[in-house]
């Protein structure tokens, strides 16, 4: 028994803190099985023929699925176009705003304001892709427990 606990040891299996069972799995791997076996419940409502039982198990399997599932991520794109519309109404509201006999000074003004809208969609777009990547990397090293459901991160 002594060996054996040392070789699990040398193979680096984790187990779950709270019940100390092996029988983990990654979030996201669960998440993906998750989805495989919504199926199957759907399947046992009809050979069971109990609506009641069969939303219960349903509400839970979606518990689940909630609990695994991978964090909302803001697509960068999208985000980026959020802010550059932003950006794009200010300067539209102080390009109307200009004089309208502009010397060349203002029109490069203007153009100069122009490209200036880019740069908070830019900024916004690399924050949000570094923020998806650190929520995503945090996602991947957490693991659920299949026996008590609790979830902790592994490094
Ligand atoms: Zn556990």
């Amino acid at each position: 028994m002594e060996d054996n606990q040392n070789i699990r040891l040398n193979q680096n299996i984790h187990f779950c803190a709270s019940c100390k069972s092996e029988n983990i799995q990654k979030l996201a791997l669960a998440y993906m099985s998750g989805s495989s076996q919504t199926k199957g419940v759907g399947l046992g409502v009809g050979i069971g023929g109990s609506i009641g039982l069969g939303a219960g198990m349903g509400t839970n399997q979606t518990l689940l699925s909630n609990m695994v599932a991978p964090p909302k991520i803001t697509s960068p794109f999208v985000g980026a176009l959020g802010i550059w519309f932003l950006a794009f109404f200010i300067y539209t509201a102080l390009a109307v705003s200009m004089p309208q006999n502009m010397n060349i000074l203002s029109s490069l003004l203007v153009v100069i304001a122009f490209v200036a809208t880019f740069w908070p969609p830019i900024k916004f777009y690399r924050y949000l892709t570094a923020k998806n990547k650190t929520l995503m990397e945090e996602y991947n090293k957490k693991y659920i427990c299949l026996r008590c459901g609790n979830i902790f991160k592994l490094d």
